[in-house]
């Protein structure tokens, strides 16, 4: 399901008339429920292709400070609950939050989920930190890009993930992946 749905349907009834059998989205209640007490259950495709990519890339997340900025149901929330599986030290920062420059500069690992061009500065980097940026956003000049700074903040990154071409593609492919597990069933 693409969100956010046209403004006249009701984006909760949509999700609620979607069998949690099938729900390869993982935005059903129940999915989002089992994932938050680590029952098993479909899992959202952009934290789940996050979750992947680190660990293909023998990324240490237990023990380490993961700083998620956005708590969207789709991104922030699910990808905290997914660091906090793996036992990371998860901090969840909003538009709300006091200090986030100070709070990412403790990251090991930072996930982007905010919606805002370039957002994380280099400034806001600690040395060596891994970079997971989910954002995508299109510039008036048409071109897409993330809500990290990736130019400035490459040079400290260990890891970090381009827009185009990092989070999207994982998020497509856990979507086929959960696809294939609904059809299994
Ligand atoms: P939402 O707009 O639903 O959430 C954005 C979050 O960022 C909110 O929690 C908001 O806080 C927070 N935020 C906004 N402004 C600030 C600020 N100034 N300081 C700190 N936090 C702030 O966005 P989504 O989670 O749906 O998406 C985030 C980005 O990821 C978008 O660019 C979207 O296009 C992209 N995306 C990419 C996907 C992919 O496959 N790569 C899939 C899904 C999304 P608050 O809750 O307080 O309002």
């Amino acid at each position: 399901m693409q969100l956010p749905l046209p403004k006249h349907l009701d984006e909760q009834k949509v999700i609620l008339r979607i069998s949690p059998e099938k729900d390869v989205d993982g935005f059903h209640p129940q999915s989002v429920g089992a994932l938050s007490i680590g029952l098993k259950g479909f899992v959202s495709c952009t934290p789940a292709g996050v979750i992947e990519l680190l660990k293909r890339y023998n990324i240490e997340i237990a023990g380490k400070n993961c700083v998620v900025v956005g708590r969207s149901n789709i991104v922030g929330k699910p990808v905290s609950l997914l660091l906090l599986r793996e036992h990371g030290t998860v901090t969840i920062c909003h538009s709300r939050t006091q200090n986030l420059k100070e709070v990412v500069q403790t990251a090991d690992i930072v996930v982007a989920a905010v919606g805002i061009p370039n957002f994380i500065k280099g400034d806001m980097i600690k040395e060596g930190a891994a970079i997971i940026d989910v954002g995508i956003n299109r510039l008036e000049n048409g071109k897409l890009c993330g809500d990290v700074d990736f130019k400035a903040c490459e040079k400290k990154a260990s890891y970090i993930t381009p827009v185009p071409g990092g989070v999207g593609p994982m998020t497509i492919a856990m979507l086929m992946h959960n696809c294939v597990l609904a059809a299994e069933k």
